[in-house]
Order: C-alpha cells, then structure tokens, then sequence
C-alpha cells in the first residue's frame, strides 16, 4: 500500500459581519464564496470583507459619540481655565469619557476603515489634551 501525502491546505479564518444577518461570522479568506451559518444566505467572501470594513459596528459608534461628548467637556474646561475647580470636574469628566472611548475604538479597530483610526486619534488627543488642561488647572489653585 502506498501512503498517500497529503497537500495542506493553508485556510485564513478571518472574522466578518454577514450582510444579511448581521452576525459576526468565521469565514475563510482562501475561497471566494461561503455561506451564513446562521442564516444560510451564501456570500462572496470578497464583498462580505468589504462589507466588514466599511460598515461601523455599535461599539466603535458609540466610542466616536463618546469622544465627541468628551471633547464637549474638554473644550469646556478649557474656556472654564479661571475657574479652577469649574475646569478640573469638566477635565475629569472628558478625560473619564476618553478612558471608554479610547478603548472601545482599539477593540472595534477593524470594524470600520477611517472610522477606527480617526476615533482612536481623537480619544488619544483628547486623553493628552484633559490631562494637559487638569494639570494646569491644578496648578492654578
Ligand atoms: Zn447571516
């Protein structure tokens, strides 16, 4: 008898979301088609990737909404810079808002192509700026 070699064959699972469903799903980068396992409904693997990247999923909308109401507050105890106290709750809040916001968009960093990067940029510049104004605002007392 003769041994039979067998050939491995290289699989590249990736995690997409299905058009259809919205589920997150487990799919194989190598071949072109699969379907749901879910809702059954077949996909072409290369639209569905697309699909993946430029549509937002809940958590790093709501990281991006959070950013923005953190730069609301930032921008606050900013112009609240004479009132020291004023500036350091206002500080506290945005840079309290950076620290979900920041890591619910590195966690949803595939999700969305600009989206991702921009809300990560942003809490991170928030994150600085809060720290900045908190400092400076206590060392106004
Ligand atoms: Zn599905």
């Amino acid at each position: 008898m003769r041994k039979k070699k067998k050939s491995k064959l290289k699989t590249a699972i990736i995690s997409v979301y299905c058009i259809n469903c919205g589920l997150k799903i487990q799919v194989d980068s190598t071949k072109e088609e699969g379907v749901c396992y879910n809702c059954k409904e077949a996909f072409i693997t290369g639209k569905i990737v697309e699909h993946t990247k430029w549509n937002a999923t809940p958590g790093l909308t709501a990281a991006l909404i959070i950013s923005c109401i953190a730069a609301g507050f930032i921008i606050m105890s900013f112009f609240m810079l004479i009132l020291p106290l004023a500036s350091i709750s206002f500080s506290i809040i945005g840079l309290f808002l950076c620290a979900i916001s920041l890591p619910l968009a590195i966690v949803n960093r595939r999700s969305h192509i600009t989206m991702a990067p921009t809300t990560i940029i942003l809490s991170s510049i928030l994150t600085c700026a809060s720290i900045a104004i908190l400092i400076v605002s206590i060392v106004n007392i």
